[in-house]
């Protein structure tokens, strides 16, 4: 691991934090829209590291927290059917729905596996030909290109017992929502690398043009961080805003052509809901006309379900960076990584769960023991 540990090297975090402390003179609020980002800050303390005058704010950068409520109930719906294969990451198993959740199905009898990769529920396909095998196929740009090449896989090989349950969010869109709200407070973003990798930094300088604020192409790990936060704040403090990459050693401006190809093969641009936040026109991907004999909506033919959100659950407010986790009541009493109301909760790329993890001073004594 000794690649990665010099991401973390102590003395070169030092200066990066020194450099941001001389270049600080205004106060600056900062979203980062990636939840391996938000573990990272709050898993490493880099917010509570930073001057006061800077502000990391969450936003909506966790692939299971934003998937809506409705498209949980129709991958309940689905699984619990006879005959039905329900493949998932295991990150999806415990996101509540509107009355349970795939755990509670796969206790009732339903056939819910865990898979590794979407290929792995192609292969279950294959195998049970007698069986319809359903993948659950959830994220931003950084996992669509696997989907997109199972369900391409799938034609090709003409598997026709395989499809997929998708709902890809893009994250641009996001962006321009976040930045039209009125209660936005943010001034300048992370983008996510592994996002960029795969679609490049193209679609981010008009967005940095219309809404004049910074945008900087940031990893994972401590010292990728500071150096994303050391640039967008020098461009804040000098009131320039572009798109600039700090994470050249994964990211160039045009992607990753062939994953690209792929995609604009595979699915086409529609609105999407996001939980918590509601739809955002052209926010998503769903599978393109030429493949909509895989598209597990479809074929089960599960519209128009009716959903009910937790009364008490600001995942919402949480997704939009408006709150921060322990402002919300349920935090640690009702509602712990144990006992999720929230999708934020459960994903370990949720910003409540890091908080929960990470934060246990911030809980009230009889809960930090929970
Ligand atoms: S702490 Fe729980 S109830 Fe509160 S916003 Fe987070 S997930 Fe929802």
């Amino acid at each position: 691991m000794k690649y990665l540990d010099e991401f973390s090297d102590p003395e070169l975090a030092k200066r990066l934090l020194e450099r941001i402390r001389a270049t600080t003179d205004r106060r600056w609020a900062i979203m980062e829209v990636c939840g391996g980002q938000t573990h990272s800050i709050i898993r490493h303390g880099i917010d509570q590291l930073l001057p006061d005058r800077i502000e990391m704010i969450h936003g909506p950068g966790c692939p299971v927290c934003v998937t809506p409520l409705e498209v949980i109930d129709k991958a309940l719906e689905i699984a619990a059917r006879p005959g039905v294969i329900f493949c998932s990451f295991g990150d999806m198993l415990r996101v509540p729905g509107s009355k349970k959740d795939l755990f509670r199905v796969k206790s009732e009898g339903g056939d819910v596996r865990v898979v590794y990769s979407p290929l792995d529920a192609l292969e279950l396909a294959r195998a049970n030909p007698d069986r319809q095998v359903v993948f659950f196929g959830i994220g931003f740009e950084t996992t669509a290109p696997a989907n997109a090449m199972t369900v391409y896989q799938a034609r090709r090989l003409g598997i026709e017992n395989f499809s997929l349950l998708v709902s890809h969010v893009l994250v641009p869109p996001a962006i321009a929502a976040i930045m039209e709200s009125p209660q936005c407070r943010v001034q300048a973003f992370l983008l996510a690398g592994h996002v960029c990798s795969v679609m490049g930094t193209q679609e981010y300088p008009p967005l940095a043009q219309r809404y004049e604020v910074p945008m900087v192409v940031t990893g994972f790990e401590p010292l990728d961080i500071l150096e994303g936060i050391r640039r967008t704040v020098a461009q804040l403090e000098s009131g320039r805003h572009e798109v600039e990459n700090a994470y050249p050693r994964a990211v160039s401006e045009e992607g990753n052509p062939a994953a690209k190809a792929m995609l604009a093969d595979v699915f086409e641009v529609t609105d999407r809901a996001w939980r918590g936040i509601g739809v955002i026109p052209d926010s998503g991907w769903r599978l393109s006309p030429r493949y909509r004999d895989y598209d597990a909506e479809y074929r089960f033919s599960v519209g128009d379900l009716r959903t009910a959100e937790s009364a008490v659950c600001r995942s919402g407010e949480v997704l939009q960076g408006l709150i921060k986790p322990h402002e919300c009541a349920a935090f640690g009493t009702q509602c712990t990584p144990r006992n999720p109301l929230g999708a934020t909760m459960v994903s370990s790329e949720g910003a409540c769960a890091a908080y929960y993890l990470y934060r246990r001073l911030d809980q009230p004594a009889e809960v930090a023991h929970a």
